[in-house]
């Protein structure tokens, strides 16, 4: 359900649960101005659970008049749910609302994290994608990402070409290194997103070292009877390790990819990798088009069930998309973060404290949400009725890195004025204060709350 549109200015639209917050209605142009004369009623629903002392019944409406052609409503929001605000004109016979406005109370360890956008496995023409690395990133930008590592087959350099693409241009798209590794007799695909160094090139400069390494580590493995499930958990291991020491985040990537007539990688090796956890994160939802749909729908089962061996489970939603011109899965999947400021730091922070929802985004469907259940719940909140602003912001950023990759120097001036926009926007929507300075959500923050007790397997 939307219920506001670009007729008003209405913010913030997150609140923190229990404190007073004013929020304001702003007419933003002349057909929708507010009668200074009249009296309004605007009254508070919570979505979930009502007051105690109003012992289930409709709140009282409370009496508001306009004042510098606003309205202003002070209201204490209740617990951690969304809640509708209505607004009547009383003296109408009508008595439809004039403005039904969906807003969200979060407790304080969410209150003020800063929701990210971003695609943490994505192709350029350095393997097998259809773009450059600068137009995978300024198009990222484009549909509405913060985040972005552009994550080539066996290749690190084209992230960091993705980054020298804008060197020296101001423009808040977090823009990430990365690479795929399908490692040496190794089926499994891994994403290292963040890391500091190439894993692919480690293994490719000394090859013999790396067969060591993991023939030691497969002896770790000894009560795993296939020789070939051993070697290549130990490979994961392994490459899962070296990402770490780089200070990148390890992605184990598209464990339902049915390739000719099997899954890839095969399940004994999945399975392990379930058991074992060498990975930072897991791809719940990505990459596969729409005659795949039984790959991600398996992921997310698998998701389930795991989690119901208990524990936590970090996840990603990524688009692995091969193009974004004319190509499918561009945009469809990705990630939202909720993390303590606009940095790689704290975005890899975040997912690994499952404080991320994965977002599965196909034109023409239904946005659907993953992840724990209080995150989920206010995601689909956010991309119905906030995020859509904001993606409106970093469409323009995006069209104009665009222009700059395209030869037209002044989008660069154009972008540094408009550097900044994202995070005003979430500071006067949301409360967000990012960047340094920022501590209100920078201890842990329940993303399983109640459920997850911290431990892992
Ligand atoms: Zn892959
Ligand atoms: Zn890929």
């Amino acid at each position: 359900m939307k219920t506001t549109n670009r007729y008003f200015d209405i913010y913030p639209r997150v609140a923190a649960a229990g404190q007073r917050t004013t929020i304001v209605v702003r007419p933003r142009f002349s057909h929708v101005g507010l009668d200074p004369d009249k009296t309004y009623e605007a009254r508070c629903l919570p979505a979930e659970y009502y007051p105690a002392d109003s012992h289930g019944g409709t709140p009282e409406p409370v009496r508001v008049k306009p004042g510098d052609g606003q309205l202003e409503i002070s209201h204490a929001f209740q617990g951690e749910q969304e809640h509708l605000l209505e607004i009547v004109d009383p003296s109408r016979s009508d008595s439809t609302p004039l403005l039904r406005i969906r807003l969200y109370s979060v407790d304080g360890d969410l209150y003020g994290c800063l929701p990210l956008k971003g695609d943490l496995h994505i192709h350029s023409d350095h393997s097998d994608g259809k773009e450059s690395p600068g137009f995978v990133a300024a198009s990222c930008r484009r549909i509405g990402l913060d985040f972005m590592a552009l994550t080539d087959h066996g290749k690190y350099a084209p992230s960091v070409q993705a980054q020298e693409a804008f060197a020296g241009l101001e423009h808040d798209l977090l823009i990430c290194r990365g690479e795929e590794i399908h490692p040496p007799d190794n089926p499994v695909h891994m994403v290292n997103f963040g890391g500091s160094f190439s894993v692919n090139e480690r293994i490719a400069v000394d090859p013999a070292a790396y067969r060591s390494a993991v023939r030691d580590r497969a002896g770790q493995f000894a009560e795993i009877p296939d020789a070939a499930v051993r070697d290549q958990l130990a490979s994961c291991c392994w490459v899962f390790d070296q990402i770490r020491s780089g200070g990148g985040l390890g992605i184990f990537c598209h464990p339902y990819w049915h390739v000719s007539w099997g899954y890839t990688p095969a399940a004994p090796v999945t399975n392990a990798l379930f058991a074992s956890r060498p990975w930072d994160a897991y791809e719940v939802v990505g990459g596969y088009g729409r005659d795949a749909v039984d790959s991600n729908t398996l992921q997310i089962a698998r998701y389930h069930e795991e989690r119901m061996r208990g524990g936590r489970l970090p996840i990603v939603g990524v688009s692995d998309a091969h193009g974004c011109e004319n190509s499918d899965l561009f945009g469809w999947y990705f990630t939202l973060v909720f993390a303590d400021a606009p940095t790689q730091e704290a975005v890899i922070g975040a997912i690994k404290d499952c404080r991320s929802v994965a977002v599965e985004a196909i034109p023409g469907e239904a946005v659907r949400v993953y992840g724990p259940l209080r995150l989920v719940q206010y995601a689909l909140f956010l991309l119905g009725e906030v995020i859509p602003a904001h993606d409106e912001i970093c469409q323009q950023d995006g069209l104009l890195m665009l222009e700059f990759l395209g030869g037209r120097q002044e989008a660069s001036r154009e972008l540094a004025i408009r550097r900044g926009r994202t995070a005003a926007f979430w500071s006067r929507y949301a409360g967000c204060r990012s960047g340094a300075g920022h501590t209100d959500c920078g201890h842990r923050l329940a993303g399983d709350r109640g459920s997850d007790s911290g431990t892992s397997t």
